[in-house]
């Protein structure tokens, strides 16, 4: 089933949660929705599953326009992040009620029933846990379960809102690993909420960048990361260091270094915002003459294999009240041979950026 977005808006009062929301979603895609909290995530993801109207603008699925059509008839699936199993019904019972509300009619026969449930509870890994209740599962379990009900009534499309939001990090990592295999094995289209970059970019065939009720931008985990289409995007998927500065003549004049201007930068004269990742900068000793921003080193916290050093550039000026520090990050092997220590002076200058230019 694919599904169609079109020009939604959404306000909650005179609050915007949805600004002209459009977008297109391929069947047995699995689509991640990206985004700082508020962003109006899952307010989209309400709208798709017919739990809240908008405004204005229409929902299709497979072309058919399904805005008006209520929740029940839409043949969807959710997991939410607080699992929200029956606490008095066993595992068995829980991935089996789905299939014993049906109607009359669509509803299966007692065999029938045990077959799926033993079948779903196989494909989520968990049929030895049948008999158990919600209370004696781990919150990595629970949330296996509920994705083995919310598939037991063969839903054409699955909504997942921060399902492992509320699990520790090596356990969400597994998780989210299964999720992408399991999603593999049965191609339901998939959409998944959440504020986790690395979960978004790692899992999905396709990440939506919302930003106050907007999408900023829709591409694959790579098309993303290498052309963020906008400062926030880069900002979003990971740490960055802002530079200020003038691109000009193929040159790229930051506040204390003039670099190539990369390819996408060559414009004559225009103030220029350069976005660094703290591994794609330089550290060397200070020494005269060596270009670069001077800076002293501040602290450095050596954690695992790498080092995160925290840099005041000696002429530090903050124009428009941006932190001054630069974080760069080194390998911890290389920070013990340079034998940098706090208070040591050092220049920095950026290996790679990703330059947002603004016309003057
Ligand atoms: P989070 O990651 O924190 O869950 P989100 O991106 O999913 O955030 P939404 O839950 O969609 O964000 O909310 C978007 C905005 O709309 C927020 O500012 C929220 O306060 C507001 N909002 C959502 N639901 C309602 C409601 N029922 N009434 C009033 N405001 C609401």
């Amino acid at each position: 089933m694919s599904i169609e977005i079109r020009n939604i808006n959404k306000h909650f009062g005179n609050f915007q949660a949805l600004n002209d929301v459009n977008l297109d979603i391929a069947s047995g895609e699995l689509l991640a929705l990206l985004g700082p909290s508020g962003c109006g995530k899952t307010t989209l993801l309400r709208i798709i599953a017919g739990l809240e109207t908008p405004d204005s603008g229409s929902i299709h699925f497979s072309g058919e326009d399904t805005t008006d059509v209520h929740v029940r008839e839409r043949n969807v699936g959710f997991v939410f992040q607080h699992y929200a199993l029956f606490r008095h019904m066993t595992v068995f019972e829980n991935v089996a009620f789905g299939l014993r509300v049906k109607p009359r009619g669509e509803r299966p026969s007692e065999s029938q029933i045990r077959k799926k449930v033993h079948d779903l509870l196989g494909l989520v890994q968990l049929d030895w846990l049948a008999d158990r209740y919600p209370s004696q599962l781990s919150g990595g379990q629970r949330q296996r379960i509920a994705l083995a009900r919310a598939l037991a009534v063969e839903p054409k499309v699955l909504l997942l809102d921060e399902p492992f939001g509320a699990l520790d990090a090596k356990v969400r990592k597994e998780l989210r690993r299964w999720l992408r295999r399991l999603h593999d094995e049965l191609h339901v289209t998939s959409i998944f909420v959440t504020h986790d970059q690395e979960e978004a970019l790692e899992v999905s065939d396709r990440v939506v960048l919302m930003n106050q009720g907007q999408v900023e931008q829709v591409g694959t985990p790579q098309d993303v990361w290498d052309h963020p289409a906008s400062p926030f995007v880069y900002g979003f998927l990971g740490d960055v260091n802002l530079f200020h500065g003038r691109a000009h003549e193929g040159l790229l004049h930051l506040d204390g270094v003039s670099v190539d201007a990369p390819e996408h930068a060559q414009v004559q004269d225009a103030k220029a915002f350069a976005y660094v990742r703290p591994h794609d900068l330089d550290v060397q000793r200070y020494q005269p003459g060596l270009s670069g921003i001077v800076a002293e080193l501040q602290r450095a916290i050596v954690v695992g294999p790498i080092a995160r050093l925290e840099l005041l550039p000696v002429d530090a000026q903050s124009p428009d009240g941006h932190d001054p520090l630069i974080e760069a990050q080194i390998s911890a092997e290389r920070f013990r041979e340079l034998g940098f220590k706090d208070g040591d002076k050092l220049v920095v200058s950026p290996k790679k950026a990703r330059v947002f230019l603004q016309p003057v």
